[in-house]
């Protein structure tokens, strides 16, 4: 049995209450391992040894930090292996996505973030007529706080730890409680790498309670999430009386809409991969699949085709294509969504049910399932299923298919498919979504803005969006 630590003060330790909490393993179903369930005299913990690190670590040069995050950045790499078997273990997602891109990416934030300190630079502004020049200052805030969802848990806990800390802040960072493991891990990288000690403090634990006393607490002043929608609206809440900097990347229920004038071999490999991978629980996925009428029924064949071949196996097969979901609440949140799409008179075209490996007959297995819905305005799609679920629907207009697109409660990503240029044009500037993918998905690029509107979120990560975020800028105006 794995017992996981915090990691405070460049130091591993238990929590204070001695309480813990089981860690299952989704691919068979068993516990196999315990998290600490930190209260909030560990996240005070956690702050103080941050508050201490930071005036030196605030004043470090730039070529100091940067050096750091490229080391970490290496030292994952070194161990790629072990961290990829740790993830797939812990989230349930087949070892080829943990290897080709969970750790990858977690490292590329690290290197990103070390480079793009080096070229972060502000603004100065001469008034002239005025004798007089501005200059801006981005200064670290000082304690932020970091708290990341389970479906991408290094990945998307690097993407807010590594600028965090590039930009001069010390860290109270807390991952998924269902997916703690490789940030557990990531407590040895940053001592060998040489991160001072109190840079980043690691507090493991329950959301209500770890979560709940990081964005409490009245020292820490900024808190970037990633997670829920529902959860972001708590911590906006509690937040907003504060005035804490915050930083929100929420749920999704991404159009993914194909035109007759695509390249439809690329449009339906990619689009297999939109709907599927990491089962279905990527915040980006397109789950409600639109196409133009006049190749809907050639369209839903080929799709179908596609799909059923998915393997379904154990994560740490490499001819895995979907793994498990990752906790069994969350396989009985999703097969309840194809419950209601049957009883709203969706028609189900493949999959819909729970699976069952031999010798693993636990574990959280389900079909890729493609849902035909008749209207726009059914719960599968307007709610977010974050499954291994897909709806699909035909459309005869462009205005048509941006108006379903947009009526929806989320905007985070959208995808199209066509080879017109104009068209692509009209319909990127009309899409409600904080990221437009034209005959691609997931395409990243770091220095991009990345986030959401409507209910999906508030602010931008990635590039100097993040630096901006983990700054607050300071107008010097002097008059000479
Ligand atoms: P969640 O909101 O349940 O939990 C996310 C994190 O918040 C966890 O670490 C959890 O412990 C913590 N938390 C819960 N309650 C808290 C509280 N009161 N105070 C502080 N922290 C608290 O989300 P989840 O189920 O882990 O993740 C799935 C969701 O994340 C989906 O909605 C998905 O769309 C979203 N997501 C969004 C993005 C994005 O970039 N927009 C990326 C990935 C996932």
């Amino acid at each position: 049995m794995i017992k996981i630590q915090n990691f405070i003060n460049g130091k591993f330790e238990n929590p204070i209450s001695d309480e813990w909490i089981d860690n299952y393993c989704p691919s068979d179903g068993e516990v196999y391992g315990q998290i600490p369930n930190s209260s909030k005299q560990d996240v005070e913990n956690a702050y103080n040894a941050a508050i201490e690190a930071f005036p030196s670590w605030s004043k470090s040069t730039l070529e100091a930090r940067s050096r750091i995050l490229i080391k970490i950045s290496e030292l994952l790499e070194t161990n790629l292996l072990r961290f990829a078997e740790a993830e797939s273990k812990n989230n349930g997602k087949p070892i080829s996505l943990a290897k080709a891109i969970d750790i990858p990416r977690a490292a590329s934030n690290f290197r990103f973030f070390g480079n793009a300190i080096t070229q972060f630079a502000s603004e100065s502004h001469e008034s002239i007529g005025q004798n007089a020049i501005n200059y801006t200052l981005r200064q670290p805030i000082g304690v932020v706080g970091c708290i990341s969802p389970w479906n991408l848990p290094l990945y998307l806990f690097t993407w807010k730890i590594a600028p965090a800390i590039a930009a001069g802040n010390c860290v109270v960072a807390k991952p998924s409680e269902v997916t703690p493991m490789t940030a557990y891990l990531l407590g040895d990288i940053l001592k060998e790498a040489g991160l001072p000690k109190g840079v980043l403090n690691i507090v493991h634990g329950l959301g209500s309670t770890a979560g709940q006393a990081i964005i409490e607490h009245p020292n820490i002043k900024a808190i970037s999430f990633t997670g829920g929608t529902s959860t972001g609206a708590h911590i906006a809440k509690v937040a907003a009386p504060m005035f804490k900097k915050l930083s929100l990347e929420l749920g999704g229920k991404n159009p993914n809409i194909i035109f007759a004038d695509c390249d439809y071999d690329d449009m339906l490999e990619t689009t297999v991969r939109s709907s599927f991978a990491n089962q279905g629980q990527i915040c980006l996925c397109g789950s409600r699949i639109f196409v133009e009428a006049s190749i809907y029924e050639r369209f839903k064949i080929d799709f179908i085709g596609k799909v059923k071949q998915l393997k379904i196996g154990h994560p740490s097969e490499s001819s895995t294509d979907i793994g498990a979901l990752v906790s069994k609440p969350h396989l009985e949140k999703v097969l309840s969504y194809i419950d209601i799409a049957k009883d709203e008179g969706g028609k189900i075209l493949c999959g819909g049910n729970r699976v069952t490996l031999k010798d693993y007959e636990n574990g959280y297995y389900l079909e890729p399932t493609v849902i035909e819905v008749k209207t726009n305005d059914c719960s599968v799609n307007q709610e977010e299923i974050f499954g291994p679920v897909v709806t699909i629907m035909p459309f005869e207009t462009e205005d048509d298919v941006l108006e379903m697109a947009n009526k929806v409660k989320y905007g985070l990503s959208a995808t199209i498919w066509t080879n017109n240029l104009k068209r692509t044009m009209r319909m990127s500037n009309k899409l409600q979504a904080g990221i437009v993918w034209i005959n691609t998905w997931m395409l990243r690029d770091l220095r991009t803005p990345f986030g959401g509107i409507k209910v999906s979120g508030v602010g931008r990560e990635g590039g100097f969006e993040a630096l901006r975020f983990f700054t607050e800028s300071k107008n010097v105006c002097i008059k000479y």
